[in-house]
């Protein structure tokens, strides 16, 4: 397969703009890209006549506004290209105008009360950023989707906005440094984990369909205890996916890079190459839903959920984030001279920074029904946000804090912007796979992600709280006497007053736990603990200072968020509930009479048969029914109870503190069901049949 001639073939990209623009319009739509300038309407009809004619060739017969509602997935509303023409026939037609602007029916879509009733409907923004492209015979454009009164309804428009915002504070900051760039990109590149199982397993799991986790299942005999399967051989049938996968990605110009086996069964992994945070976060959209599709083609079923299996390891995403110049300088890399040295620790230190004074912010980046199954479940970093730097890093700044020379390696003095510090290498102890925010060399990686999320609300977060150290920090810089002493001065009070939120150990143990507590650091346990967080008065303000949100904003966002977290665990508790009574129970209740029925047999053959052992089994599961029946009339009373709750944080409280502890009781009893029930009369695969259903 030639990659380079299928790379980017369903994109209309620089190549094909360049191709078929006129030279004016092309460089006109450049600046549009490169500086956010805004586009005449001359120039929407020249580039959505060139994008229609492209894409006819290429087998489309509609376009769609292709947009990231507060759902966490996309939508898109097809429309034909086709105009009625005189004699009953049809002409092909697609205008500048609704290149850029579309009307979706956005009534449906939450906006925690954004959008009154009265006024529906919302809007749809080209965003020339990035590309548009064809799937499934239609030509969709990625867009903004807002309100009537320009509030946002999307997680892209407030992506794009904090991108503005750390681009204009990281360009102040180099400006100080003499360096006049045109244009700072926060940069991402995710890693995605997914499970792969065969579609005749899912159908026969009402959970996985309803909910896509599993809410039981006693663990298989083997599990990942063997270690056997992390960078393992790739199976056929799952190589075949990759390989498909990777191709339908790259016509998609998406970089999928690296894949490969992950921790537990039937579980994997692909990275993209880093790009711009927008085209990242549209490109993972695209990723998660190709996975699904392409796994269909398979006859298989790739679940994105954190969590589909109790006591096998969650998915996870990695999200990957650094700054880079226009001309392509990494602004997390340490550099080779004094002054680059100083400049990469004065951005290392806003990072630091920020981190420490929103911590809360971060969590609740993160926070969702199925991410709260796997953070700090022992397979995934705690709810404590906390960064891991190294030892050699971690040195150097506790050195330049202390005003001691660094001693680690020979002739490696520090003095920010005077000596040179070493190129540091990627740290040995880069390893620590445990750290919720690790610097990996020349990058962060936010590593408490779920494997369902969009990574747009991570990078809303992040560019808008480093953008708020780096504001406070040009303040500084930009009054000084001294431009490196205040330098060395911004990294030592970085390290002095946030130092705690640095941890190097292992975040799994349950010493770390009791030493973030003495640190002060939050430990938000649960997404209904964490949420309300996001509104609280310093987040609204660092959101508004930098024009990200507005307050309004946070506080429908807040609403939406909470409504989501409720809603999900209605559903899992709902499906769970009907399971019990409509399959597991009456299976159960057939096994004992079974069971029953063939003790009496043997008694009718033979009088003084000794039955103890019978009578015992009858009875651990009768007390196991007993024990599921009771568990799920809790579960019903649970639900009911907290239905009733009006007010949304008190909502989620319940849902917590009640429905899901109720469901975890029920479980306990219906997973030992499980494991002395005969297999024939088990009404659901198990997780045995689940995890192993891809041979
Ligand atoms: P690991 O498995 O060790 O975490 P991978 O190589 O699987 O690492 O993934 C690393 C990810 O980080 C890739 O998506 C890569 O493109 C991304 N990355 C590398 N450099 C940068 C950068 N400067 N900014 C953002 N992401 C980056
Ligand atoms: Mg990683």
């Amino acid at each position: 397969m030639d990659v380079t001639a299928i790379f980017g073939s369903m994109v209309f990209n620089d190549a094909v703009m360049k191709q078929r623009l006129s030279k004016s319009t092309y460089s006109d739509l450049i600046k549009c890209i490169e500086e956010d300038k805004s586009l005449t309407m001359s120039i929407a009809s020249e580039v959505a006549a060139a994008m229609k004619d492209w894409a006819i060739e290429h087998g489309c017969t509609h376009f769609c506004h292709w947009f990231q509602p507060m759902t966490g997935v996309t939508a898109e509303k097809h429309d034909a290209f086709i105009s009625p023409a005189k004699g009953g026939g049809v002409i092909t037609e697609f205008s500048g105008k609704e290149l850029i602007k579309g009307e979706p029916d956005a009534s449906s879509f939450p906006s925690g009360g954004l959008r009154a009733t009265f006024e529906a409907r919302g809007y749809t923004a080209w965003d020339p950023t990035s590309y548009a492209f064809i799937k499934d015979a239609t030509l969709c454009i990625p867009t903004a989707f807002c309100s009537y009164g320009g509030q946002a309804l999307d997680k892209k428009t407030p992506l794009l906005r904090s991108m503005q915002a750390i681009d204009l504070q990281a360009r102040r900051v180099l400006r100080l440094f003499g360096k006049n760039v045109a244009k700072v990109t926060a940069t991402v590149g995710p890693e995605q984990e997914y499970f792969l199982i065969d579609q005749n397993v899912y159908a026969g799991r009402k959970d996985l369909i309803y909910t896509g986790r599993t809410l039981i299942g006693a663990p298989p005999p083997k599990g990942q205890e063997m270690e056997d399967h992390y960078f393992g051989v790739i199976k056929t049938r799952v190589s075949e996916f990759m390989k498909d996968l990777d191709t339908e990605l790259w016509k998609l110009g998406i970089y999928a890079k690296t894949k490969h086996n992950e921790v537990a069964p039937a579980q994997h992994e692909l990275a993209p190459v880093f790009t711009s945070a927008n085209i990242a976060t549209d490109h993972n959209q695209l990723t998660m839903e190709v996975m699904k599709k392409t796994a269909a083609r398979h006859g298989m079923v790739c679940l994105l959920h954190e969590k589909p299996f109790k006591g096998v390891n969650g998915s996870g995403k990695h999200d990957n984030w650094s700054l880079s110049t226009d001309s392509g300088e990494n602004l997390l890399d340490p550099g080779s001279t004094p002054e680059d040295n100083a400049q990469f620790l004065l951005f290392l230190s806003a990072v630091i920074k920020a981190v420490d004074e929103y911590q809360d912010l971060l969590r609740t980046a993160v926070a969702s029904a199925g991410n709260d199954h796997r953070l700090g479940a022992g397979e995934a970093p705690p709810a404590i946000v906390s960064i891991f730097l190294g030892e050699e890093l971690d040195g150097i700044l506790r050195a330049i804090a202390e005003d001691r020379p660094y001693s680690k390696r020979a002739g490696c003095e520090v003095e920010v912007g005077v000596k040179v510090l070493p190129h540091f290498p990627k740290d040995t102890t880069d390893r620590n796979r445990t750290s919720p925010f690790a610097f990996t060399g020349n990058k962060f990686e936010f590593r408490m992600l779920g494997s369902n999320a969009s990574i747009a609300g991570p990078n809303i977060i992040l560019n808008t709280i480093v953008s708020e150290s780096l504001s406070q920090f040009c303040e500084r810089l930009e009054s000084a006497d001294d431009f490196i002493s205040e330098v060395t001065a911004i990294i030592k009070d970085t390290v002095i007053n946030h130092g705690r939120i640095i941890f190097n150990g292992n975040n799994y143990s349950d010493k770390w736990l009791v030493e973030a507590k003495k640190r002060g650091l939050h430990n938000l346990a649960s997404t209904p603990e964490a949420l309300p967080h996001f509104k609280d008065e310093r987040n609204i303000e660092v959101f508004e200072k930098h024009r990200v949100f507005t307050r309004e904003e946070v506080i429908t966002r807040t609403e939406i968020m909470l409504d989501n977290y409720c809603k999900s665990v209605h559903i899992e508790a709902l499906t769970l509930a009907e399971m019990l009574k409509q399959d597991i129970m009456p299976a159960v209740s057939s096994y004992i009479g079974a069971f029953a029925k063939s003790a009496c047999d043997a008694k009718k053959l033979i009088q003084d048969i000794d039955l103890t052992v019978q009578q015992e089994q009858l009875s651990t599961l009768n007390k196991l029914y007993a024990d599921a029946y009771r568990g799920t009339q809790e579960l019903d009373n649970a639900i009911k109870s907290t239905e009733k709750i009006v007010e949304l944080e008190a909502k989620a409280l319940s849902y917590r503190n009640k429905v899901i502890v109720a469901m975890e009781q029920v479980r306990e009893a219906t997973d030992k069901l499980e494991s002395i029930v005969g297999s024939k009369f088990w009404p659901v695969p198990t997780y045995g049949d689940i995890l192993f259903s891809v041979k």
